[in-house]
């Protein structure tokens, strides 16, 4: 099989998270009975007037921001015409020439879905506009019902440069959008509600080839996993054909997730013609920079660069600050206890091996989570002022998780305070050298490692408190004499 340059361009649809409906005062709600936040407007009837949401329109212009766009002075609506019952109005007030957020870049970096590194590089964005999302059409049996709770909630657009190269750099791609959107109080980007839908449109080209080859469209991913799946199949799928000798069309694939393979939805043949033109019903967009660089002010601080804080500040490596900032609550939940304790590096290294593995046990967020930044900050500036050895502290760990109690009061009121008093641990040394004349033996006759063994006896002796240092200096203080 030949090998083929792989190029990837994605179209990824964001539900804005805002009180009302995009031109009326509906709710915008996730999970409410079946069409009761309806109105006239959203419902299409003849002769209403919409009338825009200015908390949508701002957070667009933020999401752009935040990806680095050129936000235009001036952008306008359209009218996307199209007959589908998803849409009782038969077009879609969208934008088509002149978008709310223009050239734009998102960062990829570290580790890829399937564990490799991935290239540094900077994903274009080609645009982002805004538009209102359409009913939902409900598939039960042999009939369909129409929701139109969702018609006319906000719905941001972000396309693409076809910029990825691999299944992995379209994975993080994603994740990074989603990750700005969160950061931003944009969007939830809850895939199972809807809340990010992503097509993905692919080709193949020989290295070295200028243009790009065919492309077709994928849709129905309704996960980053989908994502992934779906790009190495079509990668497959369309070096087949290449390499029979095919031409292919252009056409648009649906995704099956459980057979793991796409299937032909729609030829080029078969494309709309939306027939485009200006909403007549909403005045154009104006903006100055005052208003944009008021925007701007507000931006909260960007995953990216948080990464880069905490490299730089905490002594992280680029994965751990990867792991910690992959959600906003946890990243603030570590700077948090960053600035806390002494040893920021320890406190990471506690949260990602113990405190995730505790919360996905528990089936728990990190908000929810009883361990607060301040206790587990303060429970590792006990280890390092040898308060409490690092075998007590998962104790200790284990019992903030299950009480919420701060990390003294657990060792005071369960005696865990570590022991590094010498006339405490020199009678348990003592005991465990007589209990174990044949490894003393062993010791004697050059075999130093035996010395592991003596500190695991004397740990057991003192159930796990005596400082093992002193342990190891006492030990071989008699052991060599
Ligand atoms: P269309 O006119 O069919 O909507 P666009 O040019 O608007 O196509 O591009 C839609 C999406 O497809 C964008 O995300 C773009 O990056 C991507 N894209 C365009 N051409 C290709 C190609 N040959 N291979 C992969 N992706 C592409
Ligand atoms: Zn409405
Ligand atoms: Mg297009």
């Amino acid at each position: 099989m030949a090998e083929y340059e792989v190029v990837i361009g994605l179209e990824v649809h964001v539900q804005i998270k805002t009180r009302s409906k995009m031109f009326c005062s509906c709710a915008n709600v996730f999970g409410a009975e079946p069409n009761t936040m309806v109105c006239p407007v959203c419902m299409g009837y003849p002769g209403v007037m919409p009338t825009p949401n200015h908390e949508a329109i701002r957070k667009t212009i933020m999401a752009g921001l935040m990806c680095d766009c050129d936000i235009p002075s001036y952008s306008k609506f359209d009218r996307k015409s199209y007959f589908y019952p998803d849409m009782p109005k038969n077009y879609q007030i969208s934008q088509y020439d002149l978008p709310l957020c223009l050239r734009g870049r998102i960062h990829i970096s570290g580790k890829g879905f399937s564990g490799e590194e991935l290239p540094d590089k900077y994903i274009g964005l080609t645009r982002i506009h805004l538009e209102e999302d359409v009913a939902k059409l409900n598939h039960l049996g042999r009939t369909s019902g129409v929701d139109f709770n969702r018609a006319g909630v906000p719905l941001m657009e972000c396309v693409s440069e076809p910029d990825m190269r691999s299944a992995d750099e379209a994975y993080a791609y994603l994740t990074a959008l989603k990750q700005i959107m969160q950061y931003g109080g944009i969007s939830d980007c809850d895939m199972e509600k809807g809340q990010m839908r992503c097509d993905v449109n692919i080709s193949l080209r020989p290295f070295g080839q200028k243009e790009f080859g065919t492309k077709i469209e994928l849709k129905n991913l309704n996960s980053f996993r989908a994502v992934h799946r779906a790009v190495n199949y079509e990668i497959a799928r369309q070096s087949e054909l290449l390499d029979a000798g095919e031409k292919l069309r252009q056409e648009t694939r649906g995704w099956n997730d459980d057979r793991g393979e796409t299937y032909l939805m729609r030829t080029k043949e078969q494309a709309h013609d939306y027939r485009y033109f200006p909403e007549p019903d909403l005045m154009p967009i104006t903006l100055d920079l005052k208003r944009v660089d008021e925007y701007r002010r507000q931006l909260p601080e960007l995953p990216e660069a948080m990464r880069r804080r905490f490299v730089a500040d905490y002594g992280l490596t680029p994965y751990d600050a990867q792991v910690l900032t992959m959600e906003k609550a946890l990243a603030e939940y570590y700077d948090c206890g960053a600035k806390l304790t002494k040893s920021p590096k320890t406190l990471a290294n506690w949260i990602i091996s113990d405190l995730l593995c505790e919360l996905s046990a528990s089936g728990q967020t990190i908000s929810a989570c009883p361990v607060t930044p301040e206790h587990l900050a303060a429970m590792i500036d006990m280890i390092d002022a040898g308060a409490i050895n690092n075998r007590i502290a998962k104790t200790v760990f284990a019992e903030m998780a299950s009480s919420g109690k701060p990390p003294r009061q657990i060792v005071a009121e369960k005696g865990l305070a570590q022991v590094s008093d010498e006339g405490a641990v020199i009678p348990l040394v003592e005991q465990a050298i007589a209990a174990n004349a044949p490894q003393v033996q062993q010791y004697r006759e050059g075999n130093e490692k035996v010395v592991q063994y003596f500190v695991g006896q004397v740990m057991k002796l003192s159930r796990g408190k005596a400082n093992p240092q002193l342990v190891i200096k006492l030990l071989k203080e008699r052991l060599d004499g």
